[in-house]
């Protein structure tokens, strides 16, 4: 009972009772070495004002989160890729594919508020306990990314399971809470939250030009989601209208020509048996 109590934590923002079997500084310490291993294979861009604009965006985001004081960490990785992440402590990465999507500030403000609540509500480790639960692995001091079973289900749990090739995208529920309180941060840092609403349109749009984007296959139908957004939106906008310093939509991304005879690097197969969900409805 002590041990069950100890476990729930309070999501901020949609008040849920969350079940966590993993110390947060345990979850803090994976995320980082998660962050390090996945930014050694790619190639940070060297874009000055891109990289200012994401850290300006971000900056704003998390003062305004729940989580002010965690170590936060912007990184714009150079890659027509439409994908973004972020890991426990903080570690957050864009790919410059995506923010053609983004389009402008606002719509970035919408994919770093969706992933930093993502990191907020604790979702990497509510997956890994499940999954933990699941496999009847070993919990607490022993979890590592060194053992291949633990790093499958660590990676997985911690929304990058695609690009390892382990298929384990986040739940329709954390998707949910993700816009949720994305949507109130990316308010309170300054955004129209309107910009939520079209940023999804513009990204079911690009699926349909050419193939899902990797962040899609790790998220949920857009027409639930839009659905969803709309449903929040009032919430946000009265937060946006209270708001001293208002940035609208930001800044309009000038971005060079997408290069579309690069061959794209192979992928890894996704591996049989760990998947747990699908998400298509
Ligand atoms: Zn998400």
């Amino acid at each position: 009972m002590v041990f069950l109590l100890t476990a729930c934590a309070t999501t901020p923002i949609s008040d849920r009772q969350a079940l966590i079997l993993i110390p947060l500084s345990q979850e803090i310490a994976l995320g980082k070495q998660a962050y390090q291993q996945t930014l050694k294979d790619q190639k940070v861009s060297e874009n000055t004002h891109l990289n200012q604009v994401l850290q300006r965006v971000g900056r704003r985001i998390v003062e305004v989160s729940d989580m002010p004081k965690l170590d936060w960490e912007f990184r714009l990785i150079e890659s027509e890729e439409k994908n973004a992440f972020a890991l426990p402590g903080g570690k957050v990465a864009v790919y410059t594919g995506m923010l053609r999507i983004c389009k402008n500030e606002a719509g970035l403000a919408t994919v770093l508020s969706h992933e930093i609540a993502h990191v907020i509500a604790r979702h990497g480790a509510q997956r890994m306990s499940q999954q933990m639960l699941l496999s009847g692995a070993m919990m607490g001091a022993s979890i590592s990314l060194r053992n291949n079973t633990q790093r499958n289900i660590i990676l997985g749990a911690l929304g990058l399971g695609v690009m390892y090739g382990i298929t384990l995208p986040f739940s329709r529920g954390d998707e949910g809470e993700a816009d949720q309180i994305g949507l109130v941060y990316m308010a309170k840092a300054g955004y129209d939250p309107e910009e939520a609403i079209r940023f999804w349109q513009r990204f079911s749009q690009a699926k349909g030009d050419k193939g899902p984007p990797e962040w899609a296959s790790t998220h949920p139908a857009d027409k639930t989601r839009i659905a969803g957004l709309k449903t929040y939106l009032s919430r946000a906008k009265y937060k946006y209208q209270n708001v001293k310093l208002q940035h609208g939509l930001g800044e309009t991304f000038n971005l060079p020509a997408e290069k579309t005879d690069k061959e794209e690097p192979e992928k890894p197969k996704p591996v049989p048996g760990v998947s747990v969900e699908a998400l298509t409805p």
